[in-house]
């Protein structure tokens, strides 16, 4: 195993207090010693222990990798003309989702992984170092069980999304697309999956349908997430905290109960501002549920429907501007928040033992994610330790 020690971080976040200032943990002038996966040394340049290789952040600012712990990368096609008149103001007769899910059964494997390394190569080009994807294109058994079959060869935060929306050859009869959820297509999905997520929304599956779900992958060792509240009030929320998922993603919609469900329980709260960007759609009051205490995460939402962006950097801007969350606040939620809206606690800090996953911005500090919206200012990203193109 080599290591590495890069010196000179004018400005380290590490999210451990234990190492530095504040709920960010910094560090001024900071170094981090890499040894094979992991961070084996954390502090101050001046005390930097040697290592068999040496690099000179030259006072670039430092960060955890970011933790994007929602995406639907699996997928074919595109949505150009929806996204463009909608833009435009007009009305468009698309299927929406189902165009994708039909792309995406017509696509062979080899499209498909394509298409997801492109966009994770992408996603790390801009600082994201752990990446959870979902199924939820398919909506059939075979077509969701190879979405997940390919996606866990990339990343281990797999999500089964089977109820993304009732398929389309079951829209007269959805209590039997549930049973398929629940039976023979979790069966086939659950040896690739370490998580089971539903569409908890008008339209797709009311609170009876999801709980259905969710429990049904429980029983089977899933994990629960849930795409909750997003598009109106619902039991999304509410069902996620009392089944312990991890993570309610969305929670655009919140009543006062929502809130004190969240703050009272293990669930993370994940807002997904590139949907509400895409969407022209009301933000997520990420300043209502901080200020009650809740943990909140904050991730892209990438598809290719309602939010087509893999920039977490893009996603803290519109967090900081329009969600009335500080930078610090933002960039914990973009790394820290994620990893424990996926239940991790090797990702999203810089602390010994952790996953040596960082990036150095071209910038003094991690404000300038936010103060300079647009701007690519990951210079360098290393991933399990090694340097990634
Ligand atoms: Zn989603």
């Amino acid at each position: 195993m080599t290591s590495t020690v890069i010196t000179n971080i004018g400005n380290l976040v590490t999210n451990d207090p234990a190492q530095g200032e504040g709920k960010l943990g910094r560090i001024r002038d900071a170094a981090v010693v890499i040894d094979g996966e992991t961070i084996a040394w954390v502090g101050a340049s001046k005390d930097a222990p040697d290592a068999d290789e040496a690099y000179d952040a030259k006072g670039r600012a430092g960060i955890p990798g970011f933790v994007d712990s929602h995406s639907h990368l699996v997928f074919a096609g595109d949505r150009t003309a929806e996204f463009n008149a909608r833009m435009e103001g007009r009305s468009y007769k698309a299927g929406g989702i189902r165009t994708t899910v039909k792309a995406t059964r017509a696509a062979s494997d080899e499209e498909l992984e394509a298409n997801l390394v492109r966009y994770l190569a992408e996603a790390r080009k801009q600082g994201t170092t752990t990446f959870e994807t979902k199924s939820g294109y398919g909506l059939t058994t075979h077509d969701e069980s190879r979405a997940l079959r390919i996606a866990s060869r990339h990343t281990d935060e797999v999500t089964y999304l089977g109820a993304h929306i009732v398929s389309p050859d079951h829209k007269d009869d959805p209590a039997a697309y549930v049973d398929l959820v629940t039976g023979e297509m979790l069966d086939a999905c659950a040896p690739y999956a370490r998580w089971i997520d539903v569409f908890c929304e008008k339209g797709a599956f009311d609170g009876d349908q999801a709980r259905a779900i969710l429990t049904a992958g429980q029983a089977k060792g899933l994990m629960a997430r849930v795409h909750a509240n997003q598009l109106t009030y619902g039991p999304g929320v509410q069902l996620a905290v009392e089944l312990d998922a991890a993570s309610a993603d969305h929670c655009t919609h919140l009543t006062d109960e929502d809130v004190t469900a969240l703050a009272s329980g293990n669930t993370v709260a994940t807002l997904l501002p590139g949907a509400e960007f895409s969407t022209r759609a009301q933000w997520p009051d990420a300043r209502r549920l901080l200020d009650a205490g809740v943990t909140v995460a904050l991730s892209t939402d990438c598809n290719p429907g309602s939010s087509f962006t893999s920039s977490m950097l893009f996603c803290i801007a519109l967090a900081v501007r329009d969600m009335r969350m500080t930078p610090d606040e933002a960039l914990w939620s973009a790394t820290a928040g994620g990893a424990q809206a996926l239940r991790r606690t090797d990702v999203g800090r810089l602390t010994p033992g952790a996953r040596a996953d960082l990036a150095l911005l071209d910038a003094p500090s991690h404000v300038h994610l936010a103060y300079r919206p647009g701007v690519p200012l990951v210079s360098a990203v290393w991933q399990r330790g090694r340097r990634t193109p």
